[in-house]
């Protein structure tokens, strides 16, 4: 490869090309050589990816700042004679789609997923779309309680779908403008999050609470903020989110670190404060966040007991090869999988399966049977 070139066009605040690549890693897809950046460095996205054999740069997906508080968060972030989009965040896992071999979906990290691949060219018309824009890349979530990574239940989606949210250029990353963008991906059909309006920076905190109550409700995750041309996003969730968020993580609590933890409780003690609930309201949510810490850890503990697997359940369906090498994938990245049942419906395969979670596991057995700690 050469390293100047590239170094160049990745335009980083790497010294040199050595110091930018020493952080690349190597991989071999389907005899080509794709070279990831696994974490972000000198200024270039997690997830990026060049595929050699193309001559393709594919950028990672920026990092989205969090805010905690909306009457002090929103005017810090943003000018104050700024026009602010509150966009709907949904909760999936994030795909960045881009024509080097064909449209092919790379996950955050930046590996290609053969399922997701195959699934966003059943899902999305991205041949016209990669005809007319082939230097661009398509960034979506990909949602639904069918899904191998993260799956939640929306009302109106029964098994998998895919909401572009980004469409930018893969090189250089710089998306489009929300207006502009959006005018896109309904000239192709593509289906989108949910936008609550336009905004002075004034009057978006209110319209944040408003368009939040209704997402709570609907126990949706939250909304991405953005100026109009995208230089800015910041996002901020539901209580709903935070407490399905530890539900989860307390299901499985040796494999998830502290941090995710403690960050969820955060979030949520700073929206207590901020939406003045007194007495019973908070007392209320104070009950709720026990429960979800609580109840699930406890089930886990029986299911040990019990000899019950322990991990993530998914289901996925789509055609035969594509869930196959699903397997493959998620089996190539040292999982442990456990495959339930397996059958056939609509001409499709569907699989539902468990991502083992053997820390958990084994430490709950540990302690079942008695197993002691110094502290
Ligand atoms: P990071 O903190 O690096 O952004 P994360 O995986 O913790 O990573 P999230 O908290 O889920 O990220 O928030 C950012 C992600 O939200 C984006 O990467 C994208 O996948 C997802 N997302 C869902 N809806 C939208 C939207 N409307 N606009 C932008 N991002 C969205
Ligand atoms: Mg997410």
């Amino acid at each position: 490869m050469d390293t100047r070139e590239y170094y160049e066009r990745l335009g980083s605040s790497a010294g040199s090309p050595s110091g930018l690549f020493e952080h690349f890693e190597k991989h071999s897809v389907d005899g080509r050589t794709h070279h990831i950046l696994p974490d972000a460095r000198h200024g270039v996205e997690r997830g990026t990816v060049i595929v050699e054999d193309a001559d393709a740069i594919v950028r990672g997906f920026p990092s989205i700042a969090r805010i905690f508080v909306l009457e002090t968060g929103i005017p810090s972030v943003f000018e104050a004679d700024e026009t602010i989009a509150i966009e709907e965040k949904l909760n999936g896992s994030n795909v960045r789609i881009a024509d080097v071999d064909g449209p092919v979906a790379f996950t955050r990290s930046g590996y290609i997923c053969p399922y997701t691949t195959d699934r966003a060219r059943h899902l999305l018309d991205l041949a016209a779309f990669f005809d007319d824009h082939p230097e661009k890349m398509v960034c979506a979530e990909l949602i639904g309680p069918e899904t191998p990574y993260t799956s939640h239940e929306y009302d109106d989606v029964d098994s998998h779908a895919f909401r572009v949210f980004d469409v930018r250029d893969r090189a250089s990353g710089d998306p489009l403008p929300v207006t502009e963008r959006r005018e896109l991906c309904a000239a192709y059909d593509f289906p989108q999050p949910q936008l609550f309006g336009l905004y002075d920076t004034d009057d978006a905190p209110g319209a944040v609470r408003e368009a939040i109550d209704t997402l709570d409700a609907a126990g949706r995750e939250g909304v991405v903020l953005k100026t109009r041309d995208e230089s800015t996003m910041v996002k901020y969730t539901t209580a709903s989110q935070h407490h399905s968020d530890l539900a989860h993580a307390f299901s499985l609590p040796f494999d998830y670190g502290r941090d995710f933890l403690f960050s969820r409780l955060v979030r949520e003690a700073f929206q207590a404060a901020e939406f003045e609930e007194e007495g019973a309201e908070l007392r209320d949510r104070a009950h709720d966040i026990g429960e979800s810490i609580l109840l699930p850890m406890v089930e886990t503990i029986r299911d040990v007991e019990d000899g019950q697997p322990v991990g993530e359940r998914h289901t996925v369906r789509g055609t035969d090869e594509s869930v196959a090498a699903l397997l493959d994938h998620l089996e190539h990245q040292s999982m442990e999988l456990l495959v339930g049942a397996d059958y056939r419906e609509d001409g499709e395969r569907v699989v539902e399966f468990i991502k083992v979670s053997e820390s958990t596991q084994d430490q709950i057995q540990y302690y079942l049977d008695g197993g002691t700690r110094d502290v």
